[in-house]
């Protein structure tokens, strides 16, 4: 029997691989696992190279339980004395306490670094037996003992068959890794698509109401996983059936790419299109990233851009660097030249399915539509490319291109300003009203409900030229795509201000929610009274929402517009009703109004140009005396007007209606609006 000490210029690297894994013990049996995988491939090169001449027999690994003991034995190349003292007992580890300092909670860092796959077993062991077989001819068997400390021991023993048996004493603060459970579930996480087969106890069947092991090995992968097989050969069912294997609660997936790439990288993979549900988050990090079919994680950020993390599937590449650790992988070429490729891949793919099956396409927009915007909103390539099969959709449910919907209405939506004004929809019901009179005008009128939506508006409006966005209810229908300057006033300055004064007087209390009332010949078929809301200010709090920075906008109340159809049979009687109730009293307090003005219009005037030492007292007493006055006589004025508003309810009942129509009416005032109807119809 030998002994020696373990190679490694830090004092002991045992208690620093227990003490500095905090996390990730489990993967000490991926890295077990894929060894054994590794020398059994390497075996099987040999045969091809027609260096073994031996039986490669069965090549099944088996992994076991014993009551302290887990086991993984293969049937591989095996190790010779010399070997292990080679591969095994000389380990480099320079610089390594900075380096285990700074990645102490990232154990894949840590063994990448330092090629430490199979110390990763002292994570979870006391003791590791190591009792192999090399397969060159005549190799005498050995047993490598370590308990570890630094010291190991190794000595000549028996064992009939080719390979290695690597036999953990699991540590007492480990024992669930003696669970069969445990272990079963790590196996199916890390090893479930390994090239080899892996048979972990035996199958189980029934027996007299109870599970009874049989015969047969129980093999827990599939060694051939789909995307390692040719696309000629799959069918689409095939595609399928594995996506529901790796996500059996998922629905159908929509559409796949199977990827499979040399030069200048590796990549194989499956990529499926989900059906995305309404909220991203919860369907980021699906995909699987797998080195040479080993599990190694599902965080793929940084490997793939930010909107693929939507995509669900399998990479596999044995040239990203999965063993360092977050941080390395972003500066990486490789990953980036992956990143690129995938983009490129995923917008070809919609490409052509766009340009063969555009049926197909506009079927599944709605589920692919968040995806792209994503896409689109953050990747400046990936825009580049989907512009050109990205789609509209209008409020009747018809599909359009950017270009395309550019020409349906650059003759009838063009504005006097040359701008085209796009304009949309967030809610057909909601905004029924503002669609139908947009439509009558044949506008057309997109719909932009998606999660998305707004950031995309804000994005196309600064990508394409010469261009607004613009909601349907955010103006009167003739000012949404002004045409040509203005059209004359109907009403006179006091009519335009009474009926704004007794409109504004009746408008119910709302939390914050302000108005802005406003007069305006619409024609005599339109509404009598509209309520919009300014884009400009509706966008600038939908953004608040969503973006942080902008709680100022948030803070700030809703901003509407009642509008009032100056041309309506309704607005005008309320007008004639008010002047034949009230000029009486109005006439003469305007007529006083009106002389205080022009007078103190007359004043000012004479003030203008002189220092204000020049302007004699009693000339500024009497200015001052003349505002008070007049904004006296407003208030009075105003008074008449709410007072007699308040017992009109024509007024109120056209308030609640345009409220009504705009889903704002609710509570007591919604109560009340009923109660007032019944009246008016009784
Ligand atoms: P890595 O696998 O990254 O080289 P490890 O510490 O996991 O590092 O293994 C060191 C070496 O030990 C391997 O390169 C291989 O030569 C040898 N080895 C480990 N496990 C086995 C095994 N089951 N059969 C044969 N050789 C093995």
């Amino acid at each position: 029997m030998q002994k020696g000490n373990i190679g490694v210029t830090t004092e002991n690297i045992f208690p620093v691989i227990k003490k500095f894994l905090y996390s990730d013990h489990e993967i000490f049996l991926r890295e077990l696992v894929s060894n054994a995988v590794d020398a059994t491939q390497k075996l099987k090169t040999l045969v091809s190279m027609g260096e073994y001449q031996g039986e490669l027999g069965d090549l099944t690994i088996h992994v076991n339980l014993d009551k302290d003991t887990l086991t993984v034995s293969d049937r591989g190349l095996g190790l010779t004395a010399e070997e292990i003292d080679k591969y095994i007992n000389q380990i480099a580890f320079s610089g390594a306490n900075d380096f285990l300092e700074k990645y102490k909670n990232d154990a894949n860092a840590i063994i990448g670094h330092f090629g430490l796959g199979f110390y990763s077993a002292f994570m979870v062991a006391k003791k590791v037996e190591i009792i192999t077989k090399s397969c060159k001819e005549g190799a005498q068997a050995v047993k490598w003992t370590c308990d570890g400390s630094p010291e190991f021991t190794i000595e000549d023993c028996d064992k009939a068959d080719r390979g290695t048996d690597i036999i953990l004493y699991i540590d007492d603060d480990c024992k669930e890794f003696l669970e069969e459970a445990r272990i079963s579930s790590l196996l199916k996480k890390y090893c479930s698509f390994l090239p080899i087969p892996i048979a972990f106890g035996k199958k189980k069947e029934w027996k007299d109401g109870k599970q009874v092991d049989t015969e047969e090995d129980n093999i827990i992968n599939d060694t051939c996983p789909l995307w390692t097989r040719k696309p000629s050969e799959l069918k689409d069912e095939d595609y399928k059936k594995f996506y529901r294997e790796l996500y059996p609660m998922a629905d159908e997936p929509l559409f796949w790419i199977h990827l499979n790439v040399d030069y200048p990288f590796h990549l194989t993979g499956i990529l499926y299109f989900p059906k995305v549900k309404s909220n991203i988050e919860l369907n980021r990090n699906k995909i699987q990233l797998y080195c040479n079919q080993v599990y190694v994680t599902d965080s793929v950020e940084g490997i793939v851009p930010d909107f693929l993390t939507l995509l669900h599937g399998v990479l596999d590449s044995p040239d990203i660097p999965l063993n360092v650790s977050r941080s390395y992988l972003q500066s990486d070429s490789n990953v980036k030249k992956i990143s690129t490729y995938i983009t490129k891949k995923v917008s070809d793919r919609l490409q052509s399915i766009f340009k063969n099956d555009r049926k197909q396409f506009e079927e599944k927009w709605n589920d692919l539509k968040i995806f792209i915007n994503y896409g689109m909103l953050t990747q400046e390539d990936f825009y580049d490319r989907a512009k050109d099969f990205a789609l509209f959709t209008d409020t009747d449910g018809k599909y359009y291109t950017f270009d395309e919907y550019k020409t349906l209405i650059k003759d009838n939506q063009t504005d006097k300003d040359n701008t085209l004004i796009y304009l949309y929809a967030n809610h057909k019901d909601e905004q029924y009203s503002y669609i139908e009179a947009a439509k009558n005008k044949g506008y057309n009128v997109l719909l932009m409900n998606g999660q998305l939506d707004i950031a995309v508006v804000s994005m196309l409006e600064q990508k394409f030229e010469k261009v607004r966005f613009t909601r349907v209810d955010s103006d009167i229908i003739d000012r949404l795509i002004v045409k040509e300057d203005h059209k004359e006033q109907v009403l006179e300055v006091q009519e335009e201000e009474a009926l704004s004064l007794m409109f504004r007087s009746q408008l119910p209390q709302m939390d914050k929610t302000d108005f802005h009332v406003s007069t305006q010949a619409m024609g005599e078929n339109a509404m009598p009274v509209m309520i919009t809301q300014s884009e400009y200010m509706r966008r600038m709090k939908e953004m608040a929402n969503i973006q942080a920075g902008m709680s100022f906008y948030g803070e700030m109340p809703d901003m509407f517009n009642l509008v009032l159809n100056a041309d309506h049979k309704l607005v005008k009687d309320v007008l004639a009703d008010e002047t034949k109730v009230c000029s009486a009293q109005t006439n003469p307090i305007q007529q006083e109004i009106d002389e205080a003005t022009q007078r103190s219009n007359e004043l000012r005037k004479n003030q203008t140009g002189k220092k204000d030492e020049e302007i004699p007292t009693s000339e500024k007493d009497e200015l001052n005396t003349l505002d008070k006055k007049i904004e006296d006589l407003k208030k009075q004025k105003e008074a008449i007007y709410s007072d007699y508003a308040s017992k009109n309810p024509v007024i109120k009942q056209l308030i609640d209606l345009a409220l009504l129509q705009n889903g704002m009416l609710k509570g007591e005032a919604l109560n009340n609006f009923v109660k007032r109807s019944i009246e008016l119809i009784q």
